[in-house]
């Protein structure tokens, strides 16, 4: 199976691994990351997008997705690769000293350095209480659209009332066979005018939607054919061969307690000059990190991956000389930023 080769793979594209692009771009360095969920921002994006954040530095307010978006305009000059809705499972050393990451798609990534920026550790879907459910896990049941072509022609039933339920239903309407969104309310926490159009589109009769829980399902082998919806004037028994349950999502360290660096209360231990894990190339920011006095700041994330960047570079780069340079008069950074 061909590779990716990049200089440094960034497990994590929450906002500490995506400044980290910048500060290996200014040393020549290119960047790929592998983020679980389907788009970069991390805990900014997933958990809080329209709140304010106040203490990013000359930003007396921007939202955290706002944040997100600037970060993704600062960066774009290195034109930094991503792979979404993968999980980077195992990490291996190879003989010459560089690294060999696989990820859940069995994708093979191999880099001079690693950046771990996984904050909490990787967002895993929170199972609805759904008797039999797991019987069509990975079958039928699945908590995130990897490729949309995969519901083509399916009576699909997505559950919850949040962005990403609203979301799917309103892309996933067009390709699928028959769409039923399932909340426990009329009210919902998405966007409104996510709502509107979804209300649009039922009041078309081009999609249904029950208020109520799913409460069985049936179906043989791991094929799902129908799903029972309790609502409040009973039980509606709907065609359902695909559903897409949207119940939130939970932080787990996951995989990366298998990589054999040292841990410490699930944080990995790093020293304060280059911000490396006990295994040399592997380097940790941001959240996931731990030593003395650190604080879980975006700001803090920030300044680890200036330094982080500096020790990188020696090892993408034996022997060059690291001249300390900043952006306002050096012509060679402006060039790389594409503004001289
Ligand atoms: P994260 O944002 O957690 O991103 C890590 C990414 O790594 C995730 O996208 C995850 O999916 C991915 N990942 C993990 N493991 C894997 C794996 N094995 N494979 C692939 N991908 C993986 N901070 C402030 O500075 N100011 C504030 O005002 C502020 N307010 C906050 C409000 C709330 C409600 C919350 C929850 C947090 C707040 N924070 C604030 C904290 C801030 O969001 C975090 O410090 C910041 O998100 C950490 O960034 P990170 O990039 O280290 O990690």
């Amino acid at each position: 199976m061909s590779s990716i080769k990049t200089d440094v793979l960034i497990v994590g594209a929450g906002p500490v691994g995506l400044f980290a692009v910048f500060e290996l771009g200014l040393f020549d360095m290119k960047c790929h990351l592998v983020d679980i969920l389907d788009r970069p921002g991390g805990q900014c994006t997933e958990l809080y997008p329209e709140k304010p954040i106040y203490d990013i530095p000359a930003w007396p307010s921007i939202s955290a997705q706002g944040l997100v978006d600037k970060l993704m305009e600062q960066i774009a000059p290195f034109k930094p690769e991503f792979s979404f809705n993968r999980m980077v499972s195992s990490l291996e050393r190879l003989e010459d000293g560089s690294f060999r990451a696989t990820t859940d798609e069995n994708e093979v990534i191999e880099a001079k350095v690693v950046v771990i920026a996984a904050g909490g550790g990787s967002f895993q879907p929170k199972r609805p209480p759904i008797p039999g459910i797991e019987a069509y896990e990975g079958t039928s049941v699945f908590y995130s659209v990897r490729r949309m072509e995969e519901f083509r022609g399916h009576d699909l039933v997505i559950v919850g009332g949040g962005d990403s339920a609203l979301d799917w239903t309103l892309n996933l309407q067009p390709v699928a066979k028959s769409v039923t969104l399932v909340h426990r309310r009329p009210e919902f926490r998405a966007a409104p005018d996510s709502v509107n159009k979804m209300f649009a589109l039922q009041e078309l009769k081009e999609l249904d939607f029950q208020v109520g829980q799913v409460t069985g399902l049936t179906g043989t082998d791991g094929q799902l054919n129908s799903a029972t919806i309790k609502g409040p004037d009973g039980e509606v028994e709907v065609a359902c061969t695909r559903m897409l349950p949207f119940f939130g999502l939970t932080m787990k360290l996951g995989p990366i307690a298998e990589w054999g660096i040292n841990l410490h209360e699930n944080l990995i231990p790093v020293d304060t000059e280059k911000f490396e894990t006990s295994t040399p190339g592997i380097f940790a920011i941001g959240d996931i990190n731990s030593y003395p006095g650190k604080l879980k700041l975006i700001l803090s994330g920030f300044h680890e991956a200036a330094l982080m960047a500096q020790a990188a570079k020696r090892i993408v780069s034996p022997g060059e000389r690291i001249v300390f340079q900043y952006t306002t008069s050096s012509t060679s950074l402006q060039k790389k930023l594409g503004v001289a």
